[in-house]
């Protein structure tokens, strides 16, 4: 991608309202626009990371077998009705038309996933299953705070899961789903802490991944022992950990980044979502839901990932994968060079724009690309290029012709 053509700004100017890191970073790099509080759009650079994020998100679903589906974000008021939270559920966004009906604009799934699985699932024979989605969602948060962090309109993946039994859900829980949340967390380079939370309205307790920021808005304690935490909504400091006996706890700020539920019979008892047994009996269908927020972990991976220069993403989310500068007098070779990582198909921004080299230098670590290649007049002499990793301070040369290699 050429920068000079890309649609792309970078800003000198701190976001007035905002200053969470992540906002600011992000606002300033040109990653996100902020409409209104708890809105933003996506510009491109913004895009490619979320994308990655929930790329990431996705393979890892799929992976465990879970079906992708896409449901609406405008729900009919009937089925909020049917489980009740049409009236008790603070955050839910309620939309007026024209022509005297009412909708709500979906903040999570319960209400439409339960009711259209009665039409696959009916015997035992159906069970176990799982469809997850990846989606806007809807929540009229009484403050939108903190960039990516809480927003009105925000990304969210969430699964659901089917059982027979709870046994069979508690062992799905534990082996499929958990496991598979550390995993993505690893790999979009977060150290996610399974913490224990209270249930909500639907059990008693949830697992929360609890990422510790110091703008985080959850305070959770650590086990010093055994390093089980619990958030504190749940918790009092004389109480013993459930796990190793201790009661000595360390407490932080963090962000949540994802929830899972048990909803047992919750919702397939509101919409009579049942299956007939091996005994022939009918049974309501035992439930989880699963969420992940995915524009949230982009805000997270900002809080993590940065200096006072900029964003330092990690490889696997980064929205390119190398920042070529070209400094005056070297555009030829520069350009030479882009073609050529292109047509390796190396992930590349490319800035070509005819601009000081300290303002490429700025823009260039404000943006936080893992890996900036500058090709200058200097270099050149030497049939090379400067490699510097975001991550680092020094810098190296390295012969142009084996640059391919030294960055695989
Ligand atoms: P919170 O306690 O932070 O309000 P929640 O418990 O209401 O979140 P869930 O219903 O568990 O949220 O949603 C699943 C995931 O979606 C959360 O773990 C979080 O990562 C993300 N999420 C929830 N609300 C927001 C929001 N307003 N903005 C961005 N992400 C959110
Ligand atoms: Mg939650």
């Amino acid at each position: 991608m050429k920068q000079s053509q890309y649609f792309l700004k970078t800003s000198k100017t701190k976001p007035a309202e905002d200053v969470s890191i992540n906002a600011v970073f992000l606002e300033q790099g040109g990653y996100v626009q902020k409409v209104m509080a708890g809105v933003y759009a996506y510009l491109p650079l913004g895009q490619r990371v979320l994308q990655k994020v929930e790329k990431i998100v996705r393979e890892e679903m799929n992976t465990i077998g879970a079906g992708e589906i896409f449901l609406p974000s405008l729900h009919p008021k009937a089925n909020w009705e049917t489980t009740g939270r049409w009236g008790t559920l603070d955050i839910l966004f309620k939309v007026k038309s024209q022509h005297s009906y009412e909708y709500a604009l979906g903040p999570t799934h319960e209400e439409l996933v339960t009711p259209m699985a009665q039409a696959v699932i009916q015997s035992y024979k159906d069970l176990p299953s799982a469809v997850y989605q990846i989606q806007t969602k809807f929540r009229d948060e009484a403050r939108a705070k903190s960039g990516l962090l809480r927003g009105r309109e925000f990304r969210m993946k969430d699964l659901y899961s089917f059982h027979a039994s709870s046994q069979d859900l508690a062992k799905y829980y534990e082996t499929v789903v958990v496991p598979a949340y550390l995993k993505i967390f690893e790999r979009l380079g977060l150290k996610a802490i399974y913490t224990e939370a209270s249930g909500g309205s639907f059990s008693k307790f949830s697992h929360e991944f609890q990422v510790e920021i110091e703008s985080g808005e959850d305070t959770i304690y650590i086990c010093d022992k055994c390093k089980m935490a619990k958030n504190k909504e749940v918790f009092s400091e004389d109480v013993e950990c459930t796990n190793c006996g201790k009661t000595s706890w360390r407490q932080t700020m963090a962000s949540e980044v994802g929830n899972i539920f048990k909803l047992e019979t919750k919702f397939s008892e509101s919409f009579n979502l049942q299956f007939t047994d091996q005994d022939g009996s009918k049974k309501p269908v035992i439930m989880g839901c699963y969420g992940i927020g995915t524009s949230r972990a982009m805000g997270v991976i900002v809080e993590k990932f940065h200096d006072e220069k900029g964003i330092i993403w990690p490889e696997s989310v980064a929205p390119f994968r190398i920042h070529l500068l070209s400094l005056r007098g070297a555009e030829k070779e520069a350009e030479d060079l882009y073609e050529s990582l292109l047509n390796s198909g190396i992930e590349v921004l490319y800035d070509d724009r005819d601009i000081s080299a300290g303002a490429k230098f700025a823009d260039s670590d404000l943006i936080g690309i893992p890996y900036r290649v500058i090709v200058s007049p200097k270099t050149i002499e030497q049939e090379s290029v400067e490699i510097k990793k975001r991550s680092e301070q020094g810098s190296k040369l390295v012969k142009i012709d084996e640059i391919l290699n030294s960055l695989q």
